[in-house]
């Protein structure tokens, strides 16, 4: 599936009255399966406000994200919700992503019942995840507290491979940990593209990370969108 924005702005706060906050202007990319477009930036450009329009999570002000030629904003309700399984986001902070108070297997088994997979298929699904992402079956006991970054990130992308998206926007993957854990999540991000043909939008603000992964480059800057070689 092709994922494409078209002369994307956002204003915050804009209305009748005007005087909104403008982010960026007409900004166009394309995502494709297998690849990725690496995303640069200074911090409060709108990278994350990019990720999250083409997830669909937000609108645009102006412009169009489409999907097989279709712009999201036509789609109808089963169209949309099938359209936000195929495309996921991944965060800076996994510990946001996973309940402080219970055991990692209850976060993992939760979107295994969300997509109606039958009791006897959890756990040969979940060990399989495991295996993919390099994690040893003991960690489904622990708490979150109990691992490192590198382990509950490792994990936040296992559970969102069981989604079996499509697209993932990785906003700041690595940021939040230690530069030897880094590469190794690099190194399973894409190890994970080349074995399911997952198409990344990558944000980061590091460009040695954006270049170590992407094909494609941009730098959003002072609202617009350069390409970057
Ligand atoms: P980046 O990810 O590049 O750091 P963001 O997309 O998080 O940038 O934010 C871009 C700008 O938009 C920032 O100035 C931020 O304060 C502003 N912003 C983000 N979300 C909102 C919102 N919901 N309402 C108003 N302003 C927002
Ligand atoms: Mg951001």
């Amino acid at each position: 599936m092709s994922l494409k924005a078209e002369n994307l702005s956002k204003t915050y706060g804009s209305g009748l009255l005007g005087g909104g906050k403008f982010i960026f202007r007409d900004v166009s990319f394309e995502l494709e399966p297998g690849k990725t477009f690496g995303l640069m930036g200074p911090s409060g450009e709108g990278k994350s406000t990019l990720g999250r329009i083409i997830t669909g999570l937000e609108r645009p002000t102006d412009g169009a994200v489409f999907l097989n030629g279709s712009p999201l904003s036509g789609m109808k309700k089963a169209e949309y919700a099938a359209f936000r399984r195929r495309v996921q986001m991944m965060f800076q902070d996994p510990t946001d992503a996973f309940n402080p108070r219970k055991r990692i297997e209850y976060s993992v088994f939760e979107v295994l019942k969300l997509l109606d997979t039958p009791g006897t298929e959890r756990i040969r699904c979940t060990k399989e995840m495991l295996k993919t992402i390099g994690l040893p079956e003991e960690v489904l006991a622990r708490y979150p507290a109990q691992l490192s970054g590198g382990q509950l990130q490792r994990l936040a992308l296992g559970r969102i491979l069981l989604l079996e998206p499509e697209y993932i926007v990785l906003d700041e993957p690595t940021s939040a940990l230690d530069v030897s854990v880094q590469a190794q999540i690099l190194h399973l991000l894409k190890k994970v593209q080349v074995e399911q043909g997952i198409g990344y939008l990558l944000i980061s603000h590091d460009e040695a990370v954006v270049r170590f992964m992407s094909g494609k480059m941009g730098m959003l800057e002072n609202g617009k969108l350069e390409v970057v070689n």
